[in-house]
């Protein structure tokens, strides 16, 4: 657990999977109405097949966990009680604004919906969201699909520009094509005014970061960490004012990083890039938004000030309009801890 100014805080997430924060009781209950399956079986038994347990070793052995249970969602309704409730969730962490991505072509594999009847099952789940909070949709193309499902993917996201998707983003495993391959689709969606954020600097090297940001024209980066492996990749990263989704606990999980002590983001801090702090797969990582915020504080010494630094710089970078960034702002940095706790916690040293 965490102290409740981590709660309180109010945090600008931008960098969340829709179909990695599925909470796992859900996963259990639609394995038993949709498949009949383990019927018997506890959660706690199935949790280690849907969660990290720390024997992982790589990046497929991460995304083997979706392979696990992505079968037991079948239907429109349990794409929007997955939204619904990873909603539900965000607010909770005194999340006020999340970006949720989700890859429609991933969900029309296991359904059987259209790529629009993808899109609107999830938007359906967002039409109750708490007072006070936003959401945007990134709609992702998994990067062995190809070109073809990218162009899909981006020209359904344009369709949906008014209606709450705000982004698109090419994501899974990035070793299996050539990043360039993606350069006319996200020009494309760029000119029509969506967001690019693009994994990259993960499972490949700092080149990937290159191209993401030079060819892809990404602003922001789905990790990127790996950019510090290359002084001139990390200085362009910071000269053009790239925002960087930094989600800790992920890397461990995928050993991009072997500790939270050797983790890139000191490495970031220390070069003056922007760095937000996000979760990516909290269902399959066990983890809160709040988790990677005492992640922070106890592994890099960060304190309130530089967690709301972070915030501010994820409302400023988030993929909604002019007016709802300056109110994120305005909530972001009006926030003070008042429990009086968060003094202490900005003690340790500073990266
Ligand atoms: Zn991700």
């Amino acid at each position: 657990m965490y102290p409740e100014w981590i709660r309180s805080m109010p945090k600008v997430e931008l960098h969340r999977h829709l179909e990695g924060s599925i909470r796992p009781a859900t996963i259990l209950d639609m394995f038993r109405r949709n498949l009949g399956m383990y019927l018997d079986t506890s959660l706690e038994e199935l949790l280690p097949r849907m969660q990290i347990t720390g024997s992982e070793r790589s990046l497929v052995d991460f995304l083997a966990k979706f392979e696990f249970f992505m079968p037991c969602i079948k239907s429109r309704a349990d794409i929007t009680r997955i939204t619904r409730e990873v909603i539900e969730d965000c607010a909770a962490e005194g999340t006020v604004h999340a970006e949720l991505r989700f890859s429609p072509a991933f969900i029309q594999g296991l359904t059987g919906l259209s790529l629009v009847e993808a899109v609107e099952a999830v938007l359906d789940g967002a039409r109750e969201v708490p007072a006070g909070m936003s959401v945007s949709f990134i709609l992702g193309t998994p990067q062995p699909r190809g070109v073809e499902v990218a162009w899909d993917t981006v020209k359904l996201a344009r369709d949906y520009l008014s209606s709450g998707v705000r982004g698109v983003d090419i994501s899974d495993d990035t070793r299996i094509r050539s990043l360039e391959e993606y350069q006319a689709p996200m020009e494309w969606a760029r000119s029509e005014g969506l967001g690019v954020t693009i994994h990259a600097g993960e499972a490949e090297g700092p080149e990937s970061v290159r191209t993401a940001v030079e060819r892809l024209g990404a602003t922001r980066l789905g990790h990127g960490v790996r950019a510090v492996e290359c002084d001139e990749v990390l200085e362009l990263a910071v000269a053009r004012g790239v925002v960087f989704e930094v989600c800790p606990t992920s890397n461990i999980h995928t050993r991009v990083a072997e500790s939270y002590e050797n983790h890139p983001m000191v490495q970031l801090l220390a070069a003056g890039a922007k760095v937000t702090l996000n979760t990516d797969d909290p269902g399959i990582s066990g983890i809160s938004l709040g988790h990677e915020y005492q992640v922070a504080i106890s592994h890099w010494g960060l304190g309130p000030d530089e967690l709301r630094q972070m915030n501010l710089t994820a409302a400023r970078a988030a993929f909604v309009d002019d007016a709802r960034k300056a109110e994120l702002a305005a909530v972001v940095a009006a926030w003070r801890p008042d429990d009086g706790s968060a003094g202490g916690a900005a003690g340790g040293p500073r990266s």
